[in-house]
């Protein structure tokens, strides 16, 4: 196989072949497997700061703020890279909050998300002075005024609304449809805001929705903010002030030759649009999570054994899925390349798959790769929703992470130990 053959991997220029071999930025990506063994996560800092640059640049000159949506990857430098870069935190939980502040996210810019808040992470959340709740059901309205009032403060809240988006024009939208847990249903979302403005431990500053993950067209952006804009008139005819508009995350990235939109010509696009309805001025926000980090990390695996048989080739990898879960649980699509192509060996086709005793323990089906035991291999996309999923199922300890920032790599995580593992646990005491 000639190097031209190899596989495409996303995140170029990040991530390219040089002198027959993968690297990042300008680091070989063997080099790092040697030093740290595999599998083994490597990011890019000029990568994750090209991605949130091009958000930032997209709402130059704007009343605006990126909230980097935590949950794709919430290790604690690429949290903090982010933050350094401008970015604020779309977080779902307590730990997220923790992690935010931690890595030097300013509360003001921190946004909680999530159907599920408990009166703690509400407390710790006021406490901290976060930016906004947003808010995603009638009952956590109550709860939260309750907690702030105990607190003898107001909590600064959005309503995450439901725009019902039609799933046949657009099948993909996971989030934004009514049957599905997530916001408040658009008819119901204006009784809502009266009913938030009658409590008194609350603030309504804004309203908010997020229609879906891995979206990669703009017009369902521009349906939900539509039927968002409908509702901020209808609110405030009602006498509420909605001071900004936060219209989530969910921009897709190329796992496979998808070409989403730029986040200029998305936001070029739905700020000509809140423009051409008069609504120019109002504030607005994003939580991005995937588009931030995904094509900022590759995933590196040994070839432990190559297993051919007459109906199918496994090629048996040392990562898993308790490391890359999103083939088990969507069946997703990674980019698989050698990270040293090799030419004396002919290509075939693998399931690549983990060592886990699943039968869904697959990374990727049908690929055509050269390869033998020894080999590292380069799974593509895999900066978000990969390391903050990860389990340790089958008593696999959590892989390392690297970052690069030109030729100059720093462990980020160090590989977690069977001991880290059973840290917690107590030997059994009954008879
Ligand atoms: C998951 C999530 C995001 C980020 O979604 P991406 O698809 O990663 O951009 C943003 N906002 C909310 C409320 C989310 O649940």
């Amino acid at each position: 196989m000639s190097l031209a053959d190899s596989p495409p991997l996303p995140g170029a220029p990040f991530f390219a072949y040089r002198d027959g071999e993968l690297w990042v930025e300008d680091v070989p990506v063997a080099q790092l497997a040697r030093e740290h063994g595999t599998p083994l996560f490597v990011y890019s800092l000029a990568a994750l700061r090209a991605a949130a640059g091009a958000w930032q640049q997209a709402l130059a000159g704007r009343d605006a703020q990126v909230c980097y949506a935590l949950k794709a990857n919430s290790t604690l430098a690429i949290v903090q890279a982010l933050a350094r870069a401008g970015c604020g935190a779309d977080i779902v939980s307590g730990g997220e909050l923790a992690r935010a502040l931690r890595a030097g996210v300013p509360p003001q810019r921190i946004v909680f998300s999530g159907v599920g808040k408990t009166r703690a992470e509400m407390r710790a959340a006021l406490e901290a002075s976060i930016g906004c709740f947003n808010v995603e059901s009638v009952g956590e309205l109550d709860v939260l005024d309750a907690v702030a009032r105990e607190l003898g403060v107001q909590a600064p809240v959005s309503l995450r609304v439901n725009p019902d988006v039609d799933a046949r024009t657009h099948p993909y939208i996971s989030t934004g449809l009514r049957d599905n847990k997530f916001g408040i249903p658009h008819d119901e979302a204006r009784a809502a805001y009266r009913h938030a403005a009658r409590l008194p431990g609350l603030r309504i500053i804004g309203i908010d929705c997020h229609i879906g993950s891995q979206i990669t067209a703009v017009e369902p952006y521009l349906d939900a903010l539509e039927r968002v804009l409908d509702l901020v008139e209808a609110i405030e005819a009602d006498g509420i002030a909605l001071h900004h508009l936060d219209l989530g995350g969910g921009l897709g990235i190329d796992y496979r030759g998808e070409t989403p939109p730029s986040p200029q010509a998305l936001v070029g696009a739905l700020l000509a649009r809140l423009d051409a309805r008069g609504h120019g001025r109002r504030r607005v926000l994003f939580e991005p999570g995937r588009s931030l980090v995904g094509n900022a990390g590759i995933c590196v695996t040994e070839v432990l054994y190559a297993k051919p048989s007459a109906t199918k080739n496994f090629l048996v990898v040392d990562a898993a899925m308790n490391d890359l879960p999103r083939p088990a649980m969507y069946d997703a699509y990674h980019a698989i390349a050698p990270v040293q192509p090799r030419t004396d060996t002919p290509t075939q086709t693998w399931d690549v798959v983990g060592p886990v005793c699943e039968s869904g323990d697959w990374l990727g089906r049908d690929r055509e790769l050269a390869a033998q035991p020894g080999d590292l291999l380069a799974v593509g996309s895999a900066g978000a929703y990969c390391m903050s999923m990860a389990s340790h199922y089958n008593t696999r300890g959590k892989a390392a992470e690297v970052l690069v920032s030109g030729a100059r790599a720093q462990l980020i995580r160090a590989r977690e130990t069977v001991a880290d593992l059973w840290q917690q646990e107590r030997a059994l005491a009954l008879d």
